[in-house]
């Protein structure tokens, strides 16, 4: 920057400004946006869209909605053009729900000597967590402890096979027994992994209730079975279902995984479990979709996509996740760089969409649709971007897929001129046969080239899925910088005359 044309613009106003230098005059409304993202504005959009009033964004609720119409009131305000549904800023799609009433139950029955039962109830969250998708009602039954909860004949492995679990309650973990999700093999054993199955392999057996060893924490990812109960289980109840019979979940399973041979078994133990729930098959939510169009004749066709998923999972009867890390912080840094970007007013050569995902947490069902039904021809899509769960740490992370490595180039010239974080670049690739659990990997697995942003060495205690994950689970001095390094990155790349991946 010259100092006698930085003075001519300050002193004239960018519009009247006679630049000596085109390019210092770029430079000086580059910095001058560059400035205007702030970790204050920031901080105050997280705390609004972590807001009660959102109840935890589940997708399909009223209250996902009221916060998707306010991120498109942003985008408005911003003169960020719609380009959704019929010239609204709205891509809808079908997606039935379920709201949790009430916590629920778990009770564990303790028979007494002289033959009365003692029930022990459990406290949620510690000991269990309501399921997300769970039928509403009680069932009392026996336990049976099913493994990975898998019949997949063609590999010879059956849980449910020398175990009768008809009007029962199956315990059972996540994943399968296979452990290795870059090994080839692993793909013969992806559909077993999916919450969805393993519930509707419960169910087809005739299980009225399902326990589910998985993190405890809320998960809307699973099938709704109105004639089943569904509650995940902490380590308390764990212990004490497995108290007295000379055996535990972890022997039991590290068993199972090193000879494929199910240890199924029924528990002679009694659990009543209770949920209040209530089933919306009429639910419908949406993508929010807004762009800024490129000014190139040309290459105003081809388009960059960055998003993030909206959606986070809900207040069980109480127990509200506000979706701060996961996945706030994602969508407010788009936000906060669309701002930027738009206010600017540097001409993009080519055109930047931004994508703020529905249905993610339900089984990235926003991606899905959005892959199946995009906007821009793939062939003409540069890259999409994903953000999810940025805002924890003090360094910043950068991967691509093999397709497009070479646009890692962009953001790491973005941060060693303006931003000096530690930055971590990973070009390795980012495809493996387990299941997807990220919107990027299903624009990856639908032949995009795909980019991740992250956040790294977090610095705050991480909540997944569990009531802490608030506002105040981000810093947004790191979000700041995210959002500092698309706007930097994406004015490179939306204006690069041929981009080399
Ligand atoms: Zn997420």
């Amino acid at each position: 920057m010259r100092f006698a044309s930085l003075l001519l613009v300050l002193t004239l106003g960018i519009s009247t400004a006679v630049p000596s230098d085109a390019q210092s005059t770029d430079e000086l409304l580059l910095l001058k946006h560059f400035h205007s993202i702030s970790s204050e504005e920031i901080a105050g959009w997280m705390a609004e869209i972590c807001s009660p009033k959102y109840n935890g964004r589940l997708a399909g609720t009223p209250e996902y909605i009221a916060s998707a119409e306010w991120m498109a009131g942003k985008f408005s305000e911003w003169g960020i053009k719609p380009a959704g549904d019929n010239g609204s800023y709205f891509q809808w799609f079908d997606h039935p729900y379920t709201v949790v009433n009430e916590i629920g139950s778990l009770q564990l029955h303790l028979p007494q000597k002289d033959g009365s039962v003692i029930k022990k109830g459990y406290s949620a969250p510690a000991d269990f967590y309501p399921g997300m998708n769970s039928g509403n009602g009680e069932v009392t039954a026996e336990v049976v402890w099913v493994g990975y909860g898998t019949t997949a004949p063609e590999l010879n492995y059956d849980d449910y096979k020398n175990v009768d679990v008809k009007g029962k309650i199956v315990l059972m973990n996540r994943d399968v027994p296979f452990k290795d999700v870059r090994d080839p093999e692993y793909a013969k054993w992806v559909r077993y992994c999916y919450h969805q199955y393993k519930a509707e392999n419960a169910a087809k057996h005739g299980a009225i209730g399902m326990l589910y060893i998985d993190g405890n924490s809320a998960n809307p990812n699973i099938s709704y079975i109105e004639s089943m109960v569904v509650t995940g289980i902490g380590p308390e109840p764990l212990a004490d279902i497995f108290a007295g019979l000379g055996k535990d979940n972890k022997t039991l399973l590290d068993q199972v995984d090193k000879t494929f041979k199910p240890a199924s078994f029924a528990t002679g133990k009694t659990v009543t479990m209770k949920a209040n729930t209530t089933r919306h098959p009429e639910g419908k939510t949406c993508n929010v979709v807004g762009m800024i169009e490129g000014s190139d004749p040309m290459l105003k066709d081809e388009v960059i996509i960055i998003g993030g998923h909206l959606d986070a999972v809900g207040n069980a009867g109480g127990l509200l996740v506000a979706g701060g890390f996961d996945n706030a912080s994602g969508v407010i840094d788009i936000m906060a760089a669309a701002k930027a970007l738009a206010a600017s007013g540097i001409k993009l050569k080519r055109t930047v969409l931004f994508l703020l995902i529905g249905g993610e947490e339900v089984g990235l069902l926003g991606s899905k649709f959005y892959t199946k039904n995009p906007i821009f021809p793939k062939e003409k899509t540069v890259t999409y971007i994903n953000l999810d769960m940025v805002g924890n740490g003090t360094g910043l992370g950068v991967s691509a897929s093999e397709t497009c490595k070479g646009l890692t180039e962009y953001f790491k010239k973005a941060n060693s001129t303006y931003i000096h974080r530690p930055m971590r670049v990973s070009t390795s690739g980012g495809m493996f046969y387990g299941r997807p659990r990220s919107d990027g990997l299903v624009f990856l697995a639908d032949g995009y080239r795909t980019m991740n942003i992250s956040t790294t060495d977090g610095v705050k205690p991480v909540y997944y899925h569990l009531p802490g994950d608030d506002e105040t689970a981000v810093t947004p001095e790191i979000m700041e910088d995210v959002a500092k390094l698309i706007y930097l990155s994406f004015i490179e790349m939306a204006n690069a005359d041929t981009l080399t991946y």
